[in-house]
């Protein structure tokens, strides 16, 4: 796999890692077809669903042919727009945020200045737009569309070679395009994530922008987190009711993430030149509070690749590290304290 990162020695994790989505989800298909008890269909369409008693009862189209089969659970990932959803009747909670953005993928052709190897986010209230690497040869760029620029006019590719001009000096000779779409950035989640044996995971049951790259992430969470309980159930090892804990877990911890990509996107891509200014002001300042700390214990990693809760007070480094950023701060007064992960305990 093509896989960027940038190396971040204090966490002892790469601050970014970056990998173009589909060869993700390529070597997760490649996975999937080697299990034995996996079925993989492609081209075959759910077209209709009811849930009788214990039993789903699924329509399917494969082209002409229609087929109906019987499941005993179904975990439905079938996108934001997702046909699931609408069958059961599940309606979604809107937070409000609707943009448009115009999404480019190219390879390229010739290396780029070196400036193109980072993520760039330019908060120009005019438009918002930004790139990044996706592996080592892919770049990413998007742009926030203005309210009387036409969706599909901006998909063609001379609406593409225009706009990487103008923003980025980028033209034909650098790069490849290799997909152009605009995507309107939502954040919605449905108001439950089960009706009956049918459960909703991923865009399904969740959309976000996606400031924090965090959708499909999410989405692999939520997979997870159902996966080994359904696997349990599945043997006869738990009960039923262990599905159950499913949405519980999930949503608590998926809704601030989508918050916070919200509240991301508002800052970043504000359209207002007045709050613009401040919030220049505020980062040049150095007025902006950190993040607040999710954890309230020091985490050390005693081996590669394991975080764990440091033993006792024994281990001080966490401590030590807090209090040190503390007396670094210029505005003590203000701000939260800090909480340092240590990874070298
Ligand atoms: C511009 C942009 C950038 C992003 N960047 C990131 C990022 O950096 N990190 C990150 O984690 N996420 C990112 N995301 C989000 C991520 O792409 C999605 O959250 C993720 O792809 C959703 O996965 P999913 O499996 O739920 O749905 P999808 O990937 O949409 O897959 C749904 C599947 O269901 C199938 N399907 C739908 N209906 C039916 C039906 N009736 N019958 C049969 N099959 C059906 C579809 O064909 C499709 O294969 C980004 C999204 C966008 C738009």
């Amino acid at each position: 796999m093509d896989v960027a990162d940038t190396p971040s020695l204090p966490m002892g994790f790469s601050a970014h890692i970056s990998i173009h989505q589909p060869d993700i989800e390529e070597a997760i298909d490649r996975k999937v077809r080697t299990l034995p008890n996996v079925t993989v269909r492609e081209g075959t369409e759910l077209t209709g669903l009811k849930i009788s008693g214990e039993k789903v009862g699924l329509s399917l189209r494969a082209g002409d042919v229609g087929e109906t089969m019987h499941s005993r659970y179904v975990f439905a990932a079938d996108a934001a727009r997702s046909f699931v959803r609408s069958a059961l009747g599940i309606e979604r909670d809107d937070s409000g945020f609707n943009e448009r953005w115009l999404n480019l993928d190219g390879e390229r052709k010739q290396p780029l200045p070196a400036s193109f190897e980072e993520t760039k986010q330019y908060c120009d209230p005019a438009r918002g737009h930004m790139f990044l690497p996706t592996g080592t040869n892919r770049q990413r760029f998007e742009f926030a569309l203005l309210p009387d620029e036409d969706t599909d006019e901006m998909e063609r590719v001379e609406s593409a070679w225009r706009i990487l001009k103008q923003y980025h000096s980028v033209g034909p000779d650098d790069l490849r395009i290799i997909r152009q779409i605009v995507y309107t950035f939502e954040c919605r989640m449905a108001r439950s994530w089960r009706c009956g044996q049918v459960f909703l995971g991923g865009d399904a049951a969740h959309t976000m922008p996606p400031y924090l790259g965090q959708g499909a992430c999410s989405g692999i969470r939520d997979a997870a987190n159902f996966a080994w309980k359904l696997d349990l159930v599945l043997r006869n090892v738990a009960s039923p009711e262990v599905l159950e804990s499913y949405e519980p877990e999930r949503r608590p911890h998926v809704a601030p993430i989508m918050r916070t990509a919200v509240m991301l996107g508002k800052i970043a891509n504000t359209h207002s030149r007045t709050v613009a200014f401040f919030r220049d002001l505020a980062f040049r300042f150095n007025l902006v509070p950190p993040p607040q700390p999710v954890l309230s214990f020091p985490l050390c990693r005693h081996h590669p690749g394991r975080l764990s809760r440091c033993p006792g007070k024994g281990c001080g480094l966490g401590t030590a590290a807090r209090a040190s950023q503390d007396r670094q701060s210029p505005c003590k007064a203000r701000r939260p304290r800090w909480l340092q992960l240590r990874t070298d305990c």
